[in-house]
């Protein structure tokens, strides 16, 4: 259900409203007047039917609230449908709450067999889609990283959310979810809200990520928002940085953090890695680590083993990265042409802006109208979604949102999260940003190694160079201990900023100048400084890449197909709901399970020969020979989203049975190995093996042995 008829439900049960009033009125006045019995009759029905009316659009805006629209009527609600998949995914191991025995920590989960098989395999195909195909540069560099590194890149600075403290018990939240939680509990608890106001929480919640220190404050104290448990009033809020912090060796020296993201561990490499590549641009990058955030509050519960929706946001987590940089006056991308034509959902700025919802947009038209910055970055763009629907992402739940413009950090062109929408909305899980040069710069300043790229000219060019002599002396004098950062900042100006210091300092012999290092202005006289442009031949433009950076929270990636994948379908005899997943063969678990149809040695041995077969062609898969009937054995497996189930009946042949058709074929045992091996590859699809294999109709293989 879009905004628009939220809205207008919202209006037209203010609408009932006044009409319920007014005909309640009427009645009233009907009653005091002792009118006639059928006339006041049928000013009460008339009443009642507004009554019923009312009610009716209570229903559809609470639908349209919560996010299940009429059509879900009658499905599984998104609660019971999150219980469903996160019962599954606990009993059959997919995940364990890290340290359980111990009573678990809220942010820290294990991924258990199942899990583990999955993420291996999400990643081995984000190495296949991002590094094969690019021949990216991968690395792997160490989660330990000293403070230096990460106070040049700002983390140490900068990677903080702001919190409130429960003015009683000390108790810390994170003040934008402790609004944003209150404003999407108005708006969907409370149908007497107007239009105006749910207009008016609507832009908070867009306008959250932006806000100040003090506006949030502000809209905390106005709404009267406190303490979620203890209802206590709230402290004004104040950062607090997410870095875990260590110290590196025994003399606790060298301060250090475990990494946040990966990305640094790759730029502060860039000088070997542009060297490795030929030193030719463009190239990428690439890395698949933990990273680590002391995520302030695993909302809504401060439970010592969060709830499930922790397993969105975790204290550890992996991050699949790549950096692909490109000179920053050529961003187009050899390969674009692959991508232009692919449509899907985009959420643009302006639609965002103007409470539109997200709409499917041809690629290469959001490039060439230039609401996608570039096009490389709309080539990541589109690799990304190629590579979240051929995960088993349901592309119907997958938008690219761009990030408005005070959403973004300062220094970066333009910026895309491919959100996902899952039981708790829609969820950033790979975020595609054009960072500009800020980087590679933030490093080159910090450890005085030049981070930069050459572009070697066939003849030589006569370029028009701006030169800034900074006058040691003069400047010495003037500012003592303060010169360096005045040398530097002066030294560090662009074009404009000089050419306007020129002009100041020529027409009114001193400047006001703002010098970062030093957060203060301060007076620049002529003799400080000379500025100049000079004709110079050069042989080569040596510049700072810009750095484009997809970012993938593969944790997220895979809770997200976890709810994508399941669903659930009633068992043969019809008294139960049973679970399956339908996760593609790529990220399956396990491909298949090899059953002896029943307890006999000659199967048994056909089954472990067909094992030994299936090893040897790399295809993972899991025999039971338990006596459980074999529908059992089937339900069993379609809960763990095995796609094929190989029955083992006669010392010939078996039957195969896909998971979500339940369709069976027999194929030889000889050729087993080489058809699983095909079909669970994606050479091969099952439809194609469907057309070629003679058919088994279900019967003695099938869950009517329940
Ligand atoms: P960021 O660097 O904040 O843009 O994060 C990059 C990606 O990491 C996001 O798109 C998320 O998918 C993922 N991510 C960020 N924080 C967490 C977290 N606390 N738990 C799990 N995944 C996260």
């Amino acid at each position: 259900m879009d905004a628009v008829s939220e809205e207008s439900l919202r209006r037209a049960l203010a609408e009932k409203q006044s009409a319920i009033d007014a005909q309640g009125n009427a009645v009233r006045a009907l009653k005091a007047s002792k009118a006639d019995k059928s006339e006041l009759q049928g000013a009460i029905d008339a009443l009642n039917a507004l009554k019923l009316g009312k009610s009716s659009l209570e229903k559809k805006l609470q639908a349209a609230v919560t996010g299940g629209g009429p059509a879900a009527e009658g499905a599984l609600t998104r609660e019971a449908f999150r219980q469903a998949v996160g019962n599954t995914l606990e009993r059959r191991l997919f995940y364990i709450p890290s340290f359980k025995i111990y009573g678990g920590v809220a942010g820290l989960y294990d991924y258990g067999p199942p899990g583990c098989a999955v993420k291996s395999n999400v990643l081995s195909f984000w190495r296949q889609h991002f590094v094969l195909e690019e021949n990216m540069l991968e690395v792997d560099c160490p989660c330990v990283t000293p403070e230096e590194v990460l106070k040049a890149s700002g983390h140490v600075d900068k990677f903080t959310d702001l919190m409130v403290k429960d003015e009683k018990t000390g108790d810390c939240h994170r003040a934008d979810h402790l609004l944003k939680d209150f404003c999407n509990e108005k708006l969907q608890k409370d149908l007497t809200i107007t239009a105006e106001k749910s207009q008016e929480l609507k832009h908070v919640l867009a306008m959250l990520d932006d806000f100040s220190s003090e506006e949030l404050g502000a809209k905390i104290k106005e709404y009267g928002i406190t303490a979620p448990d203890t209802k206590n009033p709230l402290s004004d809020p104040y950062p607090f940085n997410l870095m875990f912090q260590t110290s590196i060796g025994p003399s606790g020296l060298i301060p250090g953090y475990m990494r946040p993201e990966t990305a640094q561990g790759i730029f502060v490499n860039f000088k070997d890695l542009y060297y490795y590549n030929g030193n030719k641009l463009p190239f990428a990058a690439a890395q698949i680590g933990q990273a680590f955030r002391n995520e302030v509050k695993l909302l809504p519960s401060d439970a010592k083993i969060s709830p499930r929706q922790g397993l969105l946001r975790v204290r550890e987590f992996t991050l699949a990265e790549i950096e692909h940089f490109v000179d920053p006056e050529d961003k187009s991308h050899p390969k674009y042409l692959e991508v232009e034509n692919l449509e899907f959902l985009m959420f643009p700025r302006e639609e965002q802006m103007s409470g539109q919802s997200a709409k499917t947009i041809r690629l290469g038209d959001a490039v060439s109208k230039g609401i996608v910055n570039n096009e490389t970055l709309g080539y990541f763009i589109g690799r990304v979604y190629l590579f979240l629907t051929r995960l088993g992402i349901d592309k119907e739940r997958l938008r690219f949102r761009q990030h408005l413009a005070n959403e973004m950090a300062h220094y970066a062109a333009d910026c895309w999260d491919a959100e996902i929408e899952c039981s708790y909305g829609w969820i950033e899980c790979v975020g595609i940003a054009d960072r500009s040069a800020y980087d590679l710069r933030a490093h080159t300043e910090k450890s005085k190694v030049a981070l930069v790229a050459s572009e070697k000219f066939a003849e030589p060019k006569e370029v028009e160079k701006l030169v800034i002599t900074p006058v040691k002396k003069e400047l010495g004098l003037a500012f003592k201990k303060r010169q360096k950062n005045i040398v530097e900042a002066l030294e560090a100006m662009n074009e404009k900023e000089a050419m306007e210091m020129k002009s100041s300092l020529e027409s009114k012999g001193e400047v006001e100048f703002f010098v970062c290092t030093l957060d203060k202005y301060e007076t620049i006289k002529k003799n400080m400084v000379s500025i100049s442009k000079e004709k110079r031949k050069e042989h080569q433009r040596v510049f700072t890449p810009s750095v484009i950076e997809p970012s993938f929270g593969i944790g997220r990636i895979i809770y997200c197909l976890f709810e994508h994948c399941f669903y659930t379908r009633p068992s043969k005899a019809g008294d139960e709901q049973l679970n399956v997943f339908r996760f593609p063969p790529l990220v399956a678990p396990i491909k298949c399970t090899v059953f002896p149809l029943v307890q006999n040695q000659k199967y048994e041995v056909v089954a472990t020969a067909i094992s030994r077969s299936l090893t040897a062609a790399g295809i993972s898969h899991k025999i039971d020979v338990t006596g459980t009937s074999i529908g059992k054995r089937y339900a069993r497996t379609d809960e763990l989203g095995v796609p094929f189930a190989i029955t083992v009946d006669s010392t010939t042949s078996v039957t195969v049975r896909e998971r979500d058709s339940k369709d069976q074929i027999r194929v030889n045992v000889e050729e087993l190995a080489a058809v699983m091996r095909s079909v669970t590859e994606g050479q091969t699809t099952w439809t194609d093996v469907w057309s070629r294999f003679p058919h088994h109709s279900a019967g003695s293989t099938n869950e009517s042995e329940d």
